[in-house]
């Protein structure tokens, strides 16, 4: 870096930001601090875009007015940090920037103060220029500076603040639980943290705070929040964190719908932090409803849905005996030609459907059937019209949601394909949706058992607590899931708080009551002493912000994630620690295979 002689602070006082100062001001004095955004050289005239978190002002360093000055300014480069100290001065009319806030003045400066200089930025700080994310990760604290990631994390943190307001106005009391602790039931693998005065123990850092809200109801809190960090060790997926923020609440004696009140006044509250604008009444549909008409336990919304037919063409031949056949439906996708059907059938064919998409044969072998379609499905003249079965044998624990969901899929590969001719999945418009009554269980193929679909705390909808351990593929839970745009914000459920009941399930799981005493010991034991009925939810902020910011990934709303390989660009973690610590806590390191 150049030598450039810095100046102190000492007692001087920002009197406005670079975002506050308009007409009304001119003829004030002004002592304003920030970054070095733009500088222009005419010789005698700098003129130099001050930046802070508010906005920009632009300064004039003029040489014929204050020569000490502007001999200083020439040494400003990008991003150095500078006060000065000025006069607010109306532009002319012809130089008025009505792109920028202030944009009508301008501080013709006296004085100058160099507070700190700045090595060039690895990359322009404009959001127009693309750079790698990686280069973006390990400069994380010059990325967060450019505009688009400044209105992100300002628009978490007024998120954040929406959500605060939202509970704290319901009567919820923010309450943290631990960090360090053990086991939780969220059904991914666990970071571990050694214990150096205990050497061979671990504290696993928790996956979500489920026991401990549910201890908070136990002790008679009745209404718990918190915005927490979640650790869970999946590989990871596309859009995963190894940590990731959770709104998380529970309330005692709650009905499904008082848990939909609550959370519907905080995403009203939320959208309006975020500027967003939303129909103020969410649908709610249970998930088999969700799996007919979508295909999908998390529909979006905003593409219509599909119809099963399969009672219209019932020994045509077009069927599977017990399987859907669906006619899917989207709008204004306009002719399509033969190259475009033909990846859409090759689309479908990759998950196993029989995609009939030659709607002049159908009208000619089942003209019936397929009017009886029409008036169901009601498609306008360029809409897209096919219809979908199932091409194989019939698999899964629960086949005709296999066929379903491939169904699912290839409505949204349709609608995501020409969404530039319909516009339906526009960013900027948001279809929130409570899907519910899910199932209890999921099958694990690989395992060959059955699997909590929420986790083993949820109960069972009152008329179902016989399938269990007679009909578990098809027992419901009294749990649902809040979802965006196709995305799933949260689950949540109302959970069991009867002893007896939690041990039927744990048995229905294959739990046995040792294993079960072992890992969630003292929860069951804490349902013994007056646990009353509870229930809550837990939404994800990171997608909420993302989606509400019109983002695509959740890193671009966090202030400091990590690659999808879980690294830490910026200070490398995770990394190898010295042997003396390794040794403290009794660890040897024996290599992976
Ligand atoms: N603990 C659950 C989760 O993280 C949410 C809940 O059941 O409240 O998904």
């Amino acid at each position: 870096m150049a030598e450039v002689e810095l100046d102190f602070l000492g007692d001087l006082r920002r009197t406005h930001t670079c975002g506050q100062l308009r007409a009304t001001d001119a003829g004030n004095r002004t002592l304003l601090m920030g970054w070095v955004h733009r500088r222009r050289d005419l010789g005698g005239l700098i003129f130099i875009h001050l930046r802070d978190r508010d906005g920009i002002t632009q300064l004039v360093f003029d040489e014929s007015k204050n020569p000490a000055a502007h001999k200083r300014a020439q040494e400003l480069s990008s991003e150095f940090v500078i006060a000065v100290e000025g006069q607010v001065e109306l532009r002319s009319p012809d130089t008025v920037n009505p792109a920028i806030a202030t944009g009508e003045i301008e501080a013709a400066v006296a004085k100058l103060w160099i507070l700190n200089e700045s090595r060039t930025p690895p990359f322009p700080l404009e959001d127009s220029v693309d750079v790698k994310e990686d280069i973006r990760l390990k400069y994380r604290y010059v990325d967060l500076r450019r505009p688009r990631m400044q209105r992100n994390i300002i628009m978490r943190s007024n998120i954040a603040f929406a959500v605060r307001q939202a509970l704290y106005a319901q009567g919820f009391l923010e309450i943290e639980t631990p960090f360090m602790t053990r086991s939780t039931p969220e059904g991914a693998r666990d970071y571990l943290v050694p214990s150096r005065v205990q050497p061979g123990s671990f504290y696993a850092l928790p996956q979500s705070p489920q026991i401990f809200k549910q201890l908070l109801m136990v002790s008679g809190y009745e209404r718990y929040f918190q915005i927490v960090r979640c650790f869970r060790d999946e590989d990871l997926r596309a859009d995963r964190q190894p940590e990731f923020t959770q709104i998380d609440l529970e309330m005692s004696f709650p009905q499904e719908e008082q848990i939909f009140e609550v959370i519907e006044r905080l995403i009203w509250g939320v959208c309006e932090a975020a500027g967003a604008e939303v129909e103020k009444n969410i649908p709610r549909i249970t998930y088999e409803q969700a799996m007919r008409s979508y295909g999908s336990d998390k529909p979006d919304m905003r593409i219509p849905p599909f119809y099963c037919v399969e009672d219209l063409f019932a020994g045509t031949g077009l069927t599977t005996e017990g399987l859907p056949l669906v006619a899917i439906h989207v709008p204004k996708t306009g002719q399509l030609s033969r190259k475009e059907r033909d990846e859409i059938k090759a689309f479908g064919q990759e998950r196993g459907l029989r995609v009939f998409d030659d709607m002049k044969r159908l009208e000619r072998d089942h003209a019936e059937a397929l009017a009886k379609v029409r008036e169901r499905v009601k498609p306008a003249e360029d809409d897209l019209l096919m219809l979908a079965g199932w091409a194989g044998e019939k698999k899964g624990a629960l086949p005709e949601y296999t066929v379903l969901q491939a169904c699912g899929q290839l409505r949204l590969y349709i609608a995501q394909k020409y969404n530039d001719r319909h516009k339906l999945l526009d960013a900027n418009t948001f279809k929130f949706l409570w899907v519910i009554d899910f199932p209890m269980f999921e099958w694990d193929e690989d395992e060959k058992r059955w699997n909590a679909a929420h986790h083993p705390f949820t109960s069972v909808l009152d008329g179902d607590l016989e399938k269990l351990t007679s009909d578990p593929a098809h027992c419901r839970a009294r749990s649902y899931d809040l979802v965006l745009n196709g995305i799933e914000l949260g689950s949540g459920s109302i959970r069991i708080h009867r002893r007896d009941v939690q041990t039927k399930v744990f048995a229905a799981l294959g739990f046995s009551e040792e294993e079960a005493r072992r890992r969630f010991g003292f929860l069951l034991e804490a349902l013994e002493y007056g646990a009353p009925p509870h229930g809550g939810i837990a939404l994800g902020l990171d997608r909420l912000v993302m989606i509400l910011a019109g983002e695509n990934s959740i890193r671009e709303v966090i202030p400091f994630p990590k690659t999808a390989k879980g690294t830490d660009l910026m200070c490398e973690a995770p990394s190898a620690v010295p042997d003396r610590q390794l040794r403290e806590l009794g660890i040897k390191i024996l290599g992976h295979e």
